[in-house]
């Protein structure tokens, strides 16, 4: 508050607070590191599930951390850059969301430590900003290259470890891989182009792959054809109907005989345009906007097999599939059509499905994953996300690490090396850093109730002895060489991590000063009783 005399000037709105230094600091920390404790009990194979219900009562049942997150609703501002730091991993790589945000949770933890031994927050996040630096080369000098189909597929796995798919994930990993090979192209690999449809009925195991497209529609009218073979199939993104009069145009009709005249007129231009559709070729139809009554009278007569009010998202796939160009030009529909070797309605369970399948050179592609129940289906998409993720950044640089807890060890190792030639203060925020990075080995085997430190112990013994892929086998509580086990990661999984939760902390760390429009009182008391 600043006084002109004695008189306050109030620069503040009425009802807004203000917290300054350590208490600001204190209360973002605190904050932080509840959105850790949220999901670090569902790290790892051996991590827990969280159900999770809405206002509405929607339950979701999950072991995604981002998901979790998202789901919770968080709105304190400073847990909110946490969430921000799980939702940067997912669009960056698809995995690695529960590392990056208990990683932070831990640096937070850390930093408050040094705070209280009056440590200062620049120099703390500094010193954490050398570390992020210096594991960022670690990281990159002992990952190892692969190239590959097996590789891509232990990748997948060990993606899909401990989530709901786990039962399938032999298969699933295979539908993955065969995806990613089938849309990667010398200018990348675009997820939009694997289309994830879910369907539930059946097992997971009925889970498949479609060379093409799986549209959650019906055939405009059932006289058309179910089924039609080696389709020439038309996208357009027009309405199929005589363009309405202009609102301002006046019709005056004062016969009947005018009347009948000017429906004759609509009704050819109608004619018209569906003379223009069947004489081009096509066989399939697919309309994103509404197809006249009339017309798709004319089209099922004609025996061509229409799809009207399409998704946008399914044309663009469509179009990438088939080869066909998204068009509302009647005057160059033959150029505009594309191939599909069948186009099928079929029924799944209680739901119908259009297949646009067997596209000579599709660019897109469908995983069609299958479930006994909505909460399946759910989780098992939500793992088959990450193991796209996963494969897809792998495919890309052929650069991985073992898991298990393997590289954060050897990091810590290496970094407290490095602390030793960090001068001044900033070394404590280094070994800080450092330890901070075992909060992913000793919640693998806190999940897996085993003991964090006899785990740990073991795991740097074995670390100094030079043994970079040691980390914890959850199943038999041992430390083993991950990579003849299997269990690998993607590189870029680990720097994206470890530089999102440092860069949030960071940025966390500078605050001094929190000005809240209303009262943040209530938010913060409700993070301090969340006791998860
Ligand atoms: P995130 O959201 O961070 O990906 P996960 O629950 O998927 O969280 O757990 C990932 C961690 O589990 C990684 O550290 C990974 O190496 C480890 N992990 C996966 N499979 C195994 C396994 N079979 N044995 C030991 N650790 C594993
Ligand atoms: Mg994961």
């Amino acid at each position: 508050m600043a006084y002109v005399g004695s008189q306050p000037i109030y620069i503040l709105s009425e009802g807004s607070r203000r917290t300054s230094g350590r208490d600001a600091q204190s209360m973002n920390i605190a904050a932080g590191k509840a959105v850790s404790r949220a999901v670090r009990t569902t790290l790892g194979p051996k991590g827990m599930d969280k159900m999770l219900v809405d206002t509405s009562g929607t339950v979701v049942v999950t072991n995604d951390g981002v998901t979790i997150l998202e789901e919770m609703d968080v709105d304190h501002p400073a847990a909110q850059m946490i969430v921000e730091v799980a939702q940067t991993q997912d669009e960056e790589t698809g995995d690695g969301t529960t590392t990056a945000v208990i990683i932070a949770g831990e640096l937070l933890a850390r930093a408050e430590d040094l705070l209280e031994n009056d440590v200062h927050p620049t120099v703390v996040a500094n010193g954490y900003r050398f570390a992020a630096a210096e594991a960022r080369e670690i990281l990159e000098s002992i990952a190892t290259d692969v190239e590959g189909d097996d590789s891509l597929r232990e990748i997948a796995i060990t993606a899909m470890t401990g989530k709901g798919a786990e039962a399938s994930r032999d298969l699933l990993a295979d539908l993955v891989v065969e995806a990613i090979r089938a849309v990667e192209s010398e200018d990348g690999i675009d997820l939009d182009d694997v289309v994830v449809e879910t369907i539930v009925g059946g097992g997971v195991a009925d889970s498949h792959l479609v060379s093409g497209v799986v549209m959650d529609k019906e055939r405009a009218h059932e006289n058309m054809p179910k089924r039609v073979e080696d389709a020439k199939v038309l996208l357009l993104d027009a309405p199929v109907e005589v363009r309405e009069t202009e609102i301002d145009s006046q019709l005056d009709i004062t016969s009947p005989a005018q009347l009948e005249q000017f429906l004759a007129r609509e009704e050819g231009e109608m004619r018209e345009m569906v003379e223009a559709i069947v004489d081009s070729g096509a066989s399939v139809v697919v309309c994103q906007k509404a197809i006249d009554d009339l017309a798709v009278h004319y089209l099922s007569k004609a025996g061509v097999m229409a799809v009207k009010r399409a998704k946008k998202s399914d044309l663009r796939a469509l179009a990438r599939a088939t080869g066909a160009t998204i068009t509302s030009d009647y005057e160059d529909l033959d150029a505009a059509l594309g191939d599909a070797g069948l186009v099928e309605q079929r029924e799944l369970g209680d739901e119908t499905r259009i297949f646009v399948e067997e596209c000579p050179d599709a660019k897109a592609v469908t995983l069609v994953l299958r479930g006994g129940t909505e909460h399946v289906v759910s989780e098992v998409e939500r793992a088959v996300h990450d193991a796209l993720g996963v494969v897809r950044v792998t495919a890309l640089d052929g650069r991985v690490l073992a898991g298990g807890g393997a590289p954060e060890v050897e990091l810590a190792r290496q970094l407290r090396d490095f602390a030793d030639s960090v001068s001044g203060r900033e070394q404590l925020a280094v070994e800080a850093f450092a330890g901070a990075l075992e909060i992913v080995p000793r919640t693998l085997a806190e999940n897996a109730g085993l003991d964090p430190i006899d785990s740990l112990v073991d795991l740097r013994a074995r670390h100094d002895a030079g043994d970079l892929h040691v980390g914890l086998d959850v199943y038999t509580g041992a430390t083993a060489d991950m990579m003849a086990q299997h269990v690998v990661e993607p590189l870029r999984v680990k720097l994206q991590a470890v530089e999102s939760a440092t860069e949030a902390v960071e940025l966390l760390l500078r605050i001094d000063d929190v000005v809240a429009a209303g009262d943040l009182k209530g938010k913060d008391e409700a993070f301090d009783e969340m006791d998860f």
